[in-house]
């Protein structure tokens, strides 16, 4: 660079002497043209004058003489007098001083004066004839010797002057320019290399520490010798500034790292900026995650989230998540994309045979063997996160990759997947407990069924729901008949066992749709929710009746135990102004039932109201 700027500065200096010079160089001829034209017009002035005073003194003859000694004023090579044709022909003189050549011609015949220049190498000359104007001059009149009118061109007087001396003035003006020139670029030279020479190596410094710097490389700049204290303090603060942004990024860097345990200072050719920047945009997107995870309200929300972070943020295409209940050999997949779960099958037989939730472990490809034997799909390539959400519960998200390098490039991300499943763990884990929690305060502990307190939250939001889509609900009250003999007879163990069986019977008889609730000791309610009429209901509650009747308990040593039961039945919103005036009135149809002789279903009745309130 410094070099460029060198030979560009010589450059511009030779280019603008040489154009000062030839500038100066036509101005000088021009200025020598000029003067000598002056000087043709004086020594014509001259040469006028001697001819008019001949004239006057009528001494003609003496004329030649005349001019011969004006033509040894140095400098004159020529002069000559050329007369006009009229003229001549006036004084019959018509070989005599006739026109030499065509400035001569051309002079008589405008009456303006005339030149050329003849420039050799070292030589130059000026050809130039002035006109003798007819006219009176200093009290003498032309027009009274010469046959003219006034203003006519008498004749002209002709010379070639000599005007080598100002070519000379101009070849010495070059050689003292060249040399100004020749002496300006060595000082130039002489200055750059010792004054500037610091200054551009200085800027060639600044210039590819710049570029370091840009790629997050900050270093310090070894000032040259010979800078000025000004530089030299800017270049220190500048240093200074550099130590500060190295520090800082590298401080800031290694802090991010350790944040989402990613580790890179082994790594070669590295950049921390753009990597801060970039684990920067990462924990951001995180730290959203962590916030939005927080407020979703039930799992399969989170799942989702989680999902879609794999999928948008991470480009993965194949994954399954699983919760593996370790304790209840239990395997319920949660989350399926694309193709991945090639273990499913075995795992669903038997869930505690996933070697990721058994080792408590990640399991992934490796080159050697196979280290999970239930993947069989030879030409894919998976990796099984393991996150343990509580106690014996985990959720293994399953990722499938078809090619070696998209496995790679899975593992390069495994940091950044771990760090969001550690994220959403703890409001897994939160909704999982709180869904335990829902569960025991609304489920009975015995038969596993709904409770009366579930019955009174529900209701709450079904009835409602039901009125919107004009749904009809048919309220089964169920009692077992005699139940406290079978207490009596066979202990409260044969009691509890019975009225287990009695659950999943009333489970097995209804829809998913349909709502079991334990209502009390021997007491249930089956809420048919959307049945069609009250003829469907009885149908079902009969059905129940039956199977109820059907039933065998086994008791103990091979005895075998049958029961009945009754049901009182209610249609919502047929049977009542609201909800608990139907539930009353199904167990009003209950009573009726067990007064009636039990083991039967009965439909309620307004009638049966007075008969009840007897009691
Ligand atoms: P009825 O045909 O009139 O209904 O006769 P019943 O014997 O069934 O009469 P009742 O409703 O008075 O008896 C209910 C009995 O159920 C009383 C109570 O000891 C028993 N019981 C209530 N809850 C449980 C329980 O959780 N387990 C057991 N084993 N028995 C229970
Ligand atoms: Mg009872
Ligand atoms: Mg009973």
């Amino acid at each position: 660079m410094k070099k460029k700027l060198l030979i560009l500065s010589v450059l511009i200096i030779i280019i603008l002497s040489i154009f000062i010079t030839f500038y100066s160089l036509y101005n000088l001829r021009n200025v020598g043209i000029k003067s000598a034209i002056h000087n043709a017009n004086s020594i014509s002035e001259v040469v006028k004058s001697g001819l008019t005073s001949h004239m006057v003194n009528n001494n003609m003859d003496d004329v030649d003489t005349f001019i011969r000694s004006v033509s040894n004023i140095r400098n004159i090579e020529k002069l000559w007098l050329v007369r006009s044709e009229k003229i001549n022909q006036q004084f019959n003189t018509t070989s005599f001083n006739i026109p030499r050549d065509k400035i001569d011609e051309e002079v008589l015949r405008t009456g303006e004066i005339k030149y050329e220049v003849d420039e050799g190498l070292t030589t130059s000359k000026i050809r130039i004839s002035i006109p003798y104007i007819a006219q009176p001059d200093k009290g003498i009149d032309c027009l009274k010797c010469h046959n003219v009118s006034q203003g006519e061109t008498l004749g002209a007087v002709s010379m070639e002057l000599d005007i080598s001396s100002i070519k000379e003035i101009g070849i010495e003006s070059l050689y003292l320019t060249l040399f100004v020139v020749m002496l300006t670029v060595l000082i130039f030279t002489f200055i750059s290399k010792k004054v500037l020479s610091p200054y551009t190596f200085l800027l060639t410094l600044f210039k590819d520490n710049l570029n370091y710097a840009l790629n997050g490389n900050f270093k310090k700049i070894e000032p040259p010798f010979g800078l000025s204290e000004d530089i030299r303090n800017l270049t220190n603060d500048y240093n200074n500034l550099m130590i500060t942004f190295k520090d800082t990024t590298e401080e800031i860097d290694k802090k991010l790292q350790g944040f989402i345990g990613y580790r890179t200072e082994f790594l070669t050719n590295r950049n921390p900026l753009s990597e801060s920047r970039e684990i920067i945009k990462k924990l951001s997107n995180l730290y959203q995650f962590k916030k939005e995870v927080e407020q979703d309200s039930s799992k399969e929300e989170i799942y989702k989230r989680l999902a879609d972070v794999m999928e948008n943020e991470f480009e993965l295409r194949n994954f399954t998540f699983s919760e593996i209940d370790m304790l209840n050999n239990k395997i319920t997949k949660v989350i399926e994309k694309g193709e991945s779960f090639y273990c499913y099958k075995t795992l669903c037989e038997s869930p505690e045979l996933c070697r990721s939730a058994r080792t408590k472990s990640d399991v992934h490809s490796i080159d050697l063997h196979n280290s999970c034997q239930y993947f069989d799909e030879k030409d894919k390539y998976y990796y099984c996160f393991n996150i343990n959400i509580v106690k014996s519960l985990y959720l293994i998200v399953h990722c499938v990759v078809d090619t070696e390098e998209e496995f790679e490039q899975l593992k390069q991300k495994t940091v950044f997947i771990k760090n969001y499943l550690k994220e959403a763990t703890p409001s897994l884990e939160v909704n999982l407990l709180m869904n335990a929690l829902k569960n025991s305060a609304f489920r009975d502990g015995l038969t596993g069924l709904y409770n009366r307190k579930f019955l009174d939250e529900h209701s709450k939001k079904l009835i409602p729901q039901v009125k919107r889509e004009s749904l009809n609900i048919g309220v089964l009250m169920l009692d077992m008949d005699h139940f406290k003999a079978v207490n009596d007879e066979y202990g409260h163990d044969i009691g509890d066992k019975v009225l287990k069986e009695l659950g999943s019977i009333l489970e097995e008889s209804v829809r998913e749709s349909d709502l079991v609730i334990r209502y009390g000791g021997e007491e249930f309610i089956v809420l048919l929710v959307g049945v069609k009429d009250a003829e469907s209901a009885l149908k079902i509650a009969n059905n129940i009746g039956k199977k109820v009747r059907e039933n065998e308990i086994d008791v103990y040593a091979g005895a075998k135990l049958k029961k009945t039961i009754s049901i009182g039945l209610s249609m919502f919103p047929q049977d009542g102004k609201n909800f608990d005036s139907v539930l009353k009135n199904a167990d009003i149809a209950l009573y009726e039932a067990k007064s009636s002789g039990r083991d039967k279903v009965v439909r309620f009745k307004e009638e049966q109201v007075s008969s009840v309130d007897l009691f």
